[in-house]
């Protein structure tokens, strides 16, 4: 069986290890020179069980109407009048009842869960274990009502309410910030890596197998098909034939599917991160944490301490404005101007792929037997990938699955 992957983020790294490991023959195909170079490049490295939740819901509304007004610290909008905002802003108020907000974070906690307990398995199998750290995380709350709101309907064996000095004796570097904090969460699944690098690795690795092929540098520009089923892709001027193809194509996904009469509602919701050398190894935070009055994230890895920050719906645009990245300077001067280099940094600003449930597409176009999707992860592709790969492989080998409905839902596609 000969399978195509397009796109090299994460996720189509994930998905294409995960068919390489059952001896299937598979292509990666992916415009940019290396794996990770867009949104898997600068995000937080979270792998956040903490955060799986849908962001529809009914507390959405006030956070879309403080964001309308300019006074949400997280949430930004700068082109209301986009189609696809539009588009996607119906579909999402459309899941923010109660019922559908339970519905989606059960999917995307449970997939979550899975991709967790399988990332340590890829890494052991690619060598790759010191990459990421699994001790845990923190969600920590300013406000102490808030806090306290949040605890009474939140609270679980997965997210463990914990004092100031807890969060200090699991943590003592985070002793610089008791007076910033009421209480938060302790998150035990929760793990921190450099998804850049892991990818990258990952790519390496299978790179050194004789039945997987790696094109970089190169453009898909269209999907071929015939009686109602793909035969394969078009780049470079050349016909790359497979039995299956797979869109792992993040943001871009709708722009390779409409031709086929489809346009998966995935909208690109922009964030920044700040990566700042580590100048004192020691005084560094140990453990991943959210600043959920700044909704801002935290991580330590390869040398580096990464502030990321903001949910901007503002089309494909990449400027990086200074007064989005002041944001992050700010919390870096205040938390921790002895732990980094401040004149040491390198910003960065990524599009999340993100669905109005939160919960990716994953499963089988509708239309096409042999046409896959596994796009939309939106804030959790690094936490959703080895999962979501390990699924997709498992079906199209005809494997039972290990977990089922994990997918958003959409009229044309058969969701795992
Ligand atoms: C600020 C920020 C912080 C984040 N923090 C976290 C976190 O802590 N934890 C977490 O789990 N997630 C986090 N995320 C989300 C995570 O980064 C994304 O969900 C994930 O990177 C999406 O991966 P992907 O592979 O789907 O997309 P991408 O990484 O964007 O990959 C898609 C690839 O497809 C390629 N492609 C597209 N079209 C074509 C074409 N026509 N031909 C060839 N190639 C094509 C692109 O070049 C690209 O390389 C964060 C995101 C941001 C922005």
């Amino acid at each position: 069986m000969s399978v195509v992957v397009l796109g090299a983020g994460v996720v189509g790294i994930q998905t294409a290890f995960a068919l390489a490991r059952r001896g299937i023959e598979v292509t990666v195909i992916e415009r940019g020179p290396a794996p990770a170079n867009l949104c898997s490049k600068g995000n937080a490295g979270i792998i956040s069980i903490g955060h799986a939740e849908a962001w529809a819901g009914p507390g959405a509304l006030g956070t879309m109407i403080r964001a309308a007004a300019g006074r949400d610290p997280g949430v930004k909008v700068s082109r209301w009048t986009d189609p696809a905002l539009i588009r996607w802003g119906m579909e999402f108020l459309r899941n923010c009842s109660a019922e559908a907000h339970r519905a989606n974070s059960d999917r995307l906690a449970r997939l979550c869960r899975f991709s967790r307990a399988r990332l340590p398995v890829v890494a052991e199998e690619a060598g790759l274990s010191d990459l990421v750290r699994h001790a845990g995380g923190f969600y920590l709350h300013t406000d102490r009502t808030e806090f306290e709101t949040f605890r009474d309907s939140h609270a679980s064996a997965h997210l463990q309410p914990v004092s100031a000095a807890e969060i200090v004796a699991k943590d003592p570097s985070l002793s610089r910030m008791t007076d910033h904090f009421a209480g938060g969460f302790y998150a035990p699944e929760d793990s921190v890596g450099d998804c850049h690098l892991f990818t990258n690795e990952l790519g390496a690795h299978l790179g050194r197998l004789n039945h997987v092929s790696l094109r970089y540098d190169t453009e898909v520009e269209g999907i071929e098909r015939q009686d109602g089923a793909v035969t394969g892709i078009r780049a470079a001027g050349e016909v790359i034939a497979a039995d299956h193809v797979i869109l792992a194509t993040g943001i871009e996904t709708p722009d390779l599917t409409r031709a086929l009469g489809f346009a998966p509602n995935i909208y690109p919701v922009k964030g920044y991160s700040g990566s700042w050398r580590i100048k004192d190894a020691e005084a560094a935070p140990r453990l991943p944490f959210i600043d959920e009055a700044a909704r801002l994230a935290v991580g330590v890895y390869s040398g580096i301490l990464r502030i990321t920050a903001l949910a901007e719906f503002a089309r494909r645009n990449r400027d990086m404005p200074e007064k989005r990245l002041d944001i992050l300077r700010r919390y870096a001067e205040r938390h921790f101007a002895d732990v980094v280099d401040l004149d040491d940094v390198t910003f960065w600003t990524g599009l999340r792929p993100t669905t109005p449930a939160s919960a990716p597409y994953l499963g089988r176009v509708r239309a096409y037997p042999n046409l896959w999707i596994n796009a939309g992860h939106g804030s959790l592709g690094w936490t959703a990938s080895a999962g979501c790969g390990e699924l997709l492989a498992q079906a199209i080998s005809g494997e039972a699955l290990e977990v089922q409905d994990v997918s958003a839902q959409a009229r044309w596609l058969d969701p795992l």
